[in-house]
């Protein structure tokens, strides 16, 4: 299972019991805006969790002040609030037994870890300046030998570390690697092993005494009894690291168990590249804007490495926490398909009832860059209207663009969609038009039809070429919602006024 071979304390080093429940986190770096790559990892985490009844922690790596910020963190706890993606502890409120689940605020802990390896010699001080490094890593290079750390400061003498301390060199602490093959078990991708030429002793401690990634990432996760790491693979490489670095926290009375690993597929994007989380289409606060449903998204970026099963794609939440296994995640590279992810995202929107759907839509019908005076919308028409658009919206910002007509003054002047339906005779055919509207029921859509209709025949035309100069006069676009409804909910006075005005464009 997932001990490394040749552990030297098998008993403590057990791996987990089967009966353990589980204990996963996510544990981002607040850098930047949260991306689809970093929602990825929440989410099979999420899913591990609510699926074994286990628990989600929630951590904040935010050892380098340099590159995380404040702002960055908000976002992701905002992030995850709006994708329903809770945790059991974490920072804020939440809390837990583990506090702080910040980082930054952990600092004595990992001195006090650190320190204790060292004491224990699973630790060293490594005085070798960059300059040293580089250039025997040059020589091992050209001599065809690893070119890792090569233990040159493994075995110090105290009269070495004086004179290095003499000559004013400032020291690193350096964890010390078993010189033995790790091998683990992943969840994802089976056995795997790590010959010890390939993983060298490596940092833990900067010489200014700021702990590095590399101790606090496992020595939390060893404090918190994490049981699964579930992240991505590009951090496949630190593994082995940290599996050797576990079994010394083991001997030195700080971890428990080794947790089992699983490192879930990268994600490709346009030209087979690796989405990086510089790429627009990775933000993920561009999928909000453009009004993607978190169930939409999540049940998209579950596809990535994952599947439902060979004949569904569309899923709950629910669905998706009762189905979730670790086992079944494909170590393949997953591609990320912006076409898939709206077409999901459409579905997910049709399958909301209509009173969520309309109010879902709300901030986008109100946000102040809509296409229509703030002070024109009206909730009653777009309650009436909003059954009609369900069915035609990829994302729920297309709503400003099928509803416009019932908020502006007038309709869009878009001169394509006027010249395509404006053709033949128009005016004849609007005169007749309007004629029969006048006369006709406005409290049944099937009379607006029957009226449009009878002009149609009346000039020698089917409906759809009959309605098409209507729709354009009362919309200013030739596709739309369903006319008849359309024009019921704009109302008589105001549908034909609109079509009294495009008679008279038509005659100027
Ligand atoms: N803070 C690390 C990152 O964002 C977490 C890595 C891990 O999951 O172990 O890359
Ligand atoms: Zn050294």
């Amino acid at each position: 299972m997932a001990s490394a071979s040749g552990s030297p304390s098998p008993k403590s080093s057990t791996p987990l019991g089967q009966g353990a429940s589980p204990r996963v986190r996510f544990c981002p770096s607040p850098t930047g805006n949260p991306h689809v790559g970093l929602v990825r990892t929440a989410l099979f985490n999420w899913a591990f969790a609510r699926h074994t009844g286990g628990t989600m922690v929630f951590r904040i790596e935010d050892t380098d002040a340099a590159r995380d910020s404040e702002e960055s963190y908000h976002q992701l706890l905002d992030s995850l609030r709006w994708l329903g993606l809770d945790w059991d502890e974490g920072p804020d409120e939440v809390g837990g037994p583990h506090a702080p689940y910040r980082q930054s605020q952990r600092m004595d802990i990992y001195a006090d870890v650190a320190k204790k390896l060292r004491d224990a010699g699973h630790a060293y001080d490594c005085y070798c300046t960059t300059a040293e490094l580089d250039e025997r890593r040059e020589a091992a290079r050209k001599a065809g030998r690893p070119s890792g750390y090569d233990g040159h400061c493994r075995a110090l003498t105290a009269e070495q570390t004086e004179a290095y301390r003499a000559e004013g060199r400032t020291s690193i602490v350096r964890f010390r690697m078993p010189d033995e093959t790790i091998t683990f078990t992943d969840l994802v991708r089976g056995d795997l092993s790590f010959a010890p030429e390939n993983v060298p002793d490596f940092g833990i401690v900067r010489a200014n005494g700021a702990p590095l990634y590399t101790l606090v990432n496992p020595v939390d996760d060893a404090l918190m009894e994490i049981t699964h790491v579930l992240r991505g693979e590009d951090l496949l490489s630190s593994t082995p690291r940290q599996i050797a670095l576990y079994q010394a926290l083991i001997e030195i009375g700080v971890a428990k168990d080794v947790p089992l690993f699983g490192h879930l597929p990268y994600v490709m994007g346009e030209g087979n590249k690796k989405l990086s989380k510089r790429d627009p289409e990775a933000s993920l606060n561009l999928y909000r804007e453009r009004g993607f449903l978190p169930e939409g998204l999540l049940n998209y970026l579950s596809l990535l490495g994952w599947s439902f099963s060979a004949d569904k794609d569309i899923f709950t939440v629910a669905e998706l926490v009762e189905k979730f296994d670790i086992a079944d995640v494909n170590a393949n590279p997953a591609r990320f398909d912006l076409k898939k992810a709206e077409a999901i995202n459409a579905d997910h929107i049709r399958l909301l009832d209509v009173k969520t759907f309309t109010e879902a839509c709300t901030p986008w019908l109100r946000a102040p860059h809509a296409n229509w005076p703030a002070e024109n919308f009206d909730q009653a028409a777009w309650e009436a209207i909003a059954p009609y658009a369900q069915t035609r919206l990829t994302v729920l910002s297309d709503i400003t663009a099928n509803v416009d007509f019932l908020f502006r003054d007038t309709p869009v002047d878009d001169e394509a969609s006027w010249a395509k339906a404006m053709k033949g005779d128009p005016i004849a055919l609007l005169t007749t038009a309007r004629a029969n509207l006048a006369d006709a029921d406005w409290s049944s859509p099937e009379a607006l039809k029957a009226a449009v209709l009878a002009a149609g025949e009346q000039h020698g035309l089917k409906l759809g070429k009959a309605q098409a100069p209507v729709r354009v006069a009362v919309t200013g676009r030739t596709v739309g919602l369903p006319l008849f409804e359309s024009l019921q909910i704009l109302g008589r006075e105001r549908s034909l006024a609109r079509i009294d005005a495009a008679l008279a464009k038509l005659s100027a």
